[in-house]
């Protein structure tokens, strides 16, 4: 099948064009994200190939519709981006990659929370300039802290276990709790997990609930000190209330790789430009803040799986077989 691939990086093309042999799926790869300006690329493609900061809002839908545009493969797994609503009246479905690796983004959430309570980021750069001094280095231990994972789910579940492993004491909390995980830890409300935990990793989709599900009242209500890890969606968190919590002392560590202006920033090269984003600048002032930009996924094993599953999605909707992975307003498939 035809299919337009939006936002296309060069590692898209390195996993998806071997994928895409045998399938009979023709590729175009667009480097440009979708948006109303860009969609005329998709016209006369019955599919195209999206990833996160592609919005699919009601406009672009239409306009894709319009074009005979029929299908939409998501290349992730969150598809907060999506009007599925919209996409409904147009009769586009939209298929996901609901698990490609979860051991990448969990592996990530914890490789953020050792760089921030040891410091490497700064380590790194002062034993390049030959600066061994340790001041400004002190660590603390994972082991016997209490941390919370919001969201049990695939990435939750396995960052939960790994906490487990240091032998951290193990919250969870999530609307539909997971029988496995209670294994590793105890499910609390939301309000008792954020009061008692030195460490907070986010794990739950972005939805209206979830929506700044920490914003000033939550940071209030958290441990002073307390360690704030974002690996899931960056509207989960109100940038300027962890900006003002940063301030206060009342957050002392923050890990973020999602941000929720992050459209207008992550996948490019923006070395050689002014930043405008204000919000985000100043999160960069501070010395215990680490981001990276949405590459929590970016390992070999997740793309892989990611181009194999978008490959069998492309392949169940053009054979007329209901996709495996479709996605519909109301929910997705597990
Ligand atoms: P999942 O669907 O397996 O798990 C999500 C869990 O969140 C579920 O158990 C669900 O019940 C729970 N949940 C839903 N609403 C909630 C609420 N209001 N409060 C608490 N919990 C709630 O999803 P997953 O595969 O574990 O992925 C989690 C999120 O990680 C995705 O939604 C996506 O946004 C993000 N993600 C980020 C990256 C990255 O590269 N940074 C990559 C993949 C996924």
């Amino acid at each position: 099948m035809r299919t337009a691939v939006f936002s296309s990086k060069s590692y898209d093309r390195q996993f998806l064009e071997p994928a895409a042999i045998g399938t009979g799926h023709q590729l175009s790869f667009f480097e440009p994200r979708l948006s109303a300006e860009t969609v005329v690329l998709a016209r006369g493609f019955p599919a195209i190939c999206s990833f996160v900061n592609d919005y699919l809002t009601a406009n672009v839908l239409g306009q894709l519709a319009n074009g005979g545009t029929k299908f939409v493969a998501l290349r992730c797994a969150g598809f907060n981006q999506v009007d599925l609503e919209a996409a409904a009246r147009h009769g586009i479905r939209v298929a996901r990659v609901p698990a490609y690796s979860p051991y990448a983004v969990a592996e990530h959430a914890i490789g953020m929370m050792l760089a921030l309570s040891r410091k490497y980021h700064k380590a790194y750069n002062r034993v390049r300039e030959g600066n061994f001094a340790l001041d400004g280095l002190l660590g603390f231990d994972m082991h016997g802290k209490t941390a919370g994972v919001v969201g049990t789910g695939r990435i939750g579940a396995i960052v939960a276990q790994l906490l487990a492993c240091f032998g951290c004491e193990v919250l969870l909390y999530d609307v539909v709790p997971n029988a496995e995980c209670a294994a590793v830890g105890c499910y609390v409300t939301l309000p008792e997990l954020l009061s008692r935990c030195d460490i907070v990793s986010l794990h739950c989709p972005l939805t209206p609930a979830t929506n700044h599900l920490i914003d000033a009242k939550s940071i209030a209500a958290m441990k002073p000190g307390v360690m704030l890890v974002n690996t899931s969606r960056g509207a989960l968190v109100d940038t300027q209330a962890v900006i003002d919590g940063l301030k206060s002392g009342r957050i002392s560590y923050l890990g973020l790789d999602v941000y929720e202006e992050e459209a207008d920033l992550f996948f490019e090269n923006l070395s050689e430009q002014v930043i405008q984003d204000d919000v985000f600048t100043r999160l960069l002032t501070f010395p215990n803040v680490l981001i990276t930009s949405h590459q929590a996924f970016f390992t070999q094993t997740a793309l892989e799986q990611i181009a194999k599953v978008t490959m069998a999605n492309l392949t169940a909707f053009e054979s007329g077989c209901e996709p495996p992975n479709e996605v519909r307003a109301g929910g997705a498939k597990k």
